[in-house]
């Protein structure tokens, strides 16, 4: 019996990975269509429900013991209310017609399945299952299949024996794949965690270089249309940290990484900060005079919209910025990345709080 039971626990983890692993966002694949997910999951688990009655170990001529009401529990986990609600309703007819006759035994079981799954997908509308309260379904689709193979089995003496087989294998099935689960969804995390950390500069939250001359390089590579490349300073910071100290630096460094975001979101672009107070962005399909137009708005939007370090502290700062664009001031990242550096320099050396594109600049 314990060797039949095995083979019924691995199929039924053998299912929950299986449904874990492509349908979560912490894993990088991108299975498509995201809307049937719930579907699909639901028929992956009453396929695996109906594979479990088949290897189910036979207790009595009456009593069948399998994992298929975890199965249920852990579809809801991944799939929402509607995956169990499918896959109750498949197994709970694969039970049903287990038999070559329809015997009473089998009519309720198969019921008490088909019940068990619309009602965790009607509790599970209202709170959406997860890691944390799903033992909460697991405790109720266990008593309601107790209570029935009580009602099945009672009077006989062996009531009580069966029960607790019921019980035991259930609980340590569900509590052992639940906890392999929340482990590797920790795991997955930690990995995204990493991910980000390796891509984005931690004060701002922008990308960093690394990502940034990523992201560039293959639009680059992809594309014939013309790119304009902006790099941002801003003015005498230096002095905004000694006045008003460096946490408050650190405070409009982040604000200006937003709003730097904000502005470019409009366009398909890219910023990053380059460290200490230079920005670069990155602008998709804009030919010089559009990279111009979009210089002009930081450097208008950065000079006339103080930046609030406190609650009763705002601080204005300017910005001098450089333009340079493709094809006309080079054709690597690089070279332009230079160009509109020698321009953001030209436009501090002009006074500070300008705009230059690189064509336009005199030495
Ligand atoms: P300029 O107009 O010529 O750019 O003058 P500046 O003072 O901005 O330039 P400078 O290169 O002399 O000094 C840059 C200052 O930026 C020095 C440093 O205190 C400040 N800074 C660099 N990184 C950070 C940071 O992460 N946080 C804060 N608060 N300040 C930073
Ligand atoms: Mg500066």
């Amino acid at each position: 019996m314990v060797f039949e039971l095995l083979i019924n626990f691995c199929i039924l983890f053998t299912f929950a990975v299986l449904s874990y692993w492509p349908f979560q966002d912490a894993v990088r694949s991108n299975f498509p269509f995201p809307k049937t997910h719930p579907y699909i999951i639901g028929f992956m688990a009453g396929l695996a429900g109906f594979i479990l009655l088949e290897t189910s170990v036979r207790l009595s001529d009456t009593i069948l013991l399998d994992g298929r009401h975890v199965v249920i529990v852990i579809s809801g986990i991944f799939g929402g209310p509607i995956a169990p609600i499918i896959s109750g309703f498949i197994i709970g007819v694969a039970r049903m017609f287990m038999t070559d006759e329809f015997t009473t035994t089998g009519l309720l079981a198969g019921w008490n399945i088909i019940i068990m799954g619309v009602v965790i997908g009607a509790f599970s509308f209202k709170y959406r299952m997860n890691f944390k309260n799903a033992h909460l379904y697991f405790y109720y689709a266990t008593a309601q299949t107790a209570l029935l193979i009580i009602y099945l089995t009672y009077p006989s003496m062996v009531v009580l024996s069966q029960v607790l087989y019921f019980v035991i294998y259930s609980a340590f099935s569900f509590f052992t794949v639940l906890f392999i689960l929340i482990e590797l969804n920790e795991h997955f995390k930690k990995i995204r965690h990493t991910e980000l950390l390796s891509e984005t500069d931690y004060l701002t939250g922008l990308y960093n270089n690394r990502k940034f001359h990523q992201l560039t390089d293959t639009y680059i590579n992809d594309s014939t249309k013309p790119f304009s490349m902006i790099s941002i300073d801003i003015d005498s910071f230096k002095k905004v940290n000694d006045i008003y100290g460096h946490p408050a630096g650190d405070e409009i460094l982040k604000q200006l990484g937003k709003r730097l975001k904000d502005l470019v979101s409009e366009s398909e672009g890219y910023v990053t900060r380059n460290g200490g107070e230079q920005f670069a962005v990155f602008i998709a399909n804009s030919p010089p005079a559009m990279g111009l137009y979009l210089g002009e708005r930081i450097r208008s939007s950065v000079a006339s919209t103080p930046f609030l370090v406190s609650d009763d502290q705002e601080v204005s700062i300017t910005v001098s910025v450089g333009v340079s664009s493709y094809p006309d001031n080079g054709s690597t990242i690089q070279a332009l990345y230079s160009a509109a550096d020698a321009a953001m320099y030209e436009a501090k050396a002009n006074g500070r709080n300008r705009v230059i594109h690189f064509t336009n600049k005199k030495a």
